[in-house]
């Protein structure tokens, strides 16, 4: 089978070696002669695979198992814009709003409690990070995006918020880049992104301090301490998506670690920003300060919607998918997430300076 060239955004290209591994697995899992679709959850061998993922998890960030806690949760990376602020948010939390998906972050907070917009980027349309935030000092928590997925923004750095617990929503960037995990009390990621399928998101969890502070009048699913308690197995996980994602976290040490992770997704990258860097009025990146620009989603405009159009009906041509921008933006949007190969990211620049040739 001849794979395509993927930059969708979400639900996003995997590593080769881990679709047929899931293959193998749909039709016989660890040789017991049943589909990992067909196997009890609470099987020793089902068991191994939620073990060694969170084991591998952990490890790849530097974190460790008596501090943290690994859950697998379904709902997506949106049902954590609620279960954060539902067992954490009690007198105040702070915001920072840098885009679509943090907005809806705040929105959900808003629903429950005094959530404070303490920055945000809105007025300029996301195309870049607010700078020299102030904030409250006080607060139960600060949120962050690291990556702003649909505007092509990243946090290269993380925050320092002092002793105020520090939580973030990580789908588009997670394992991508390397960050300071210890500052993090809380990190969630909807796992299509980078990470496997959708279905299934990983949490980290600082366990201390949810004990301390997590409130505890609340439905059982919705409560963090449920499936901490419970090893993530409260219930019956996402099983085939919990299994990818295991998959994708051994390549991920197999290929190096984020060491390695990071190196290669800073060359890809590279690759295309250099471009809008030597024809910045024909290739307009959408993101104004370079610091800011994601290593994940790259986004930008040609002169006109007829060039963009042709644009991407070209690259469709030569086999490379998922370049429109989101529908609330417009323009392009090449996700070259952890498993997007260089050779994908060389073609997709092969293409930009051949079509600026023609169409300058
Ligand atoms: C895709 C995405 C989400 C939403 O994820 P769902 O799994 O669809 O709920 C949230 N945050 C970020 C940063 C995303 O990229």
């Amino acid at each position: 089978m001849a794979r395509a060239h993927n930059f969708f955004a979400g639900p996003a290209v995997l590593p080769l070696s881990v679709v047929e591994e899931t293959r193998d697995a749909v039709m016989d899992f660890a040789g017991i002669g049943v589909s990992i679709m067909e196997i009890s959850h609470r099987d020793k061998a089902f068991d191994k695979v939620v073990a060694e993922a969170q084991a591998d998890a952990l490890s790849i960030m530097g974190l460790s198992p008596e501090e943290y806690a690994v859950i697998f949760l379904g709902g997506g990376a949106s049902m954590q814009f609620a279960m954060v602020p539902m067992n954490f948010l009690n007198t105040k939390a702070d915001y920072v709003n840098t885009g679509e998906w943090a907005s809806k972050a705040l929105k959900e907070a808003k629903i429950l409690g005094n959530a404070v917009e303490v920055a945000s980027s809105k007025a300029t349309n996301f195309n870049q990070l607010p700078k020299n935030i102030k904030f409250s000092g006080d607060a139960d928590y600060v949120h962050i995006t690291t990556n702003n997925t649909i505007f092509g923004t990243e946090w290269k750095a993380d925050p320092n918020v002092g002793s105020v617990p520090l939580i973030a929503d990580m789908s588009s960037d997670m394992l991508g880049i390397k960050r300071d995990f210890k500052k993090y009390n809380l990190i969630y990621a909807g796992a299509q992104k980078n990470l496997g399928p959708a279905g299934v998101v990983m949490v980290i969890i600082k366990k201390a301090w949810m004990e301390a502070k997590a409130k505890q009048n609340l439905p059982s699913m919705l409560k963090y301490k449920t499936h901490v308690d419970a090893g993530s197995m409260y219930n019956t996980p996402p099983c085939l998506p919990v299994f990818v994602v295991g998959r994708t976290l051994k390549w991920i040490i197999k290929e190096g670690g984020l060491d390695a992770i990071q190196a290669r997704n800073q060359k890809k990258a590279k690759l295309i920003y250099d471009i809008f860097d030597a024809h910045p009025e024909f290739y307009k990146g959408s993101v104004v300060n370079k610091e800011d620009r994601s290593l994940m989603n790259v986004t930008w405009n040609l002169p006109t919607p007829e060039l963009e159009e042709k644009f991407i009906a070209e690259a469709k041509a030569k086999k490379m998918l998922g370049l429109k921008g989101h529908r609330s933006v417009g323009g392009m949007r090449a996700s070259i997430y952890n498993a997007c190969p260089v050779e994908s990211v060389e073609l997709l620049a092969k293409h930009m300076e051949e079509f600026y040739k023609a169409n300058k």
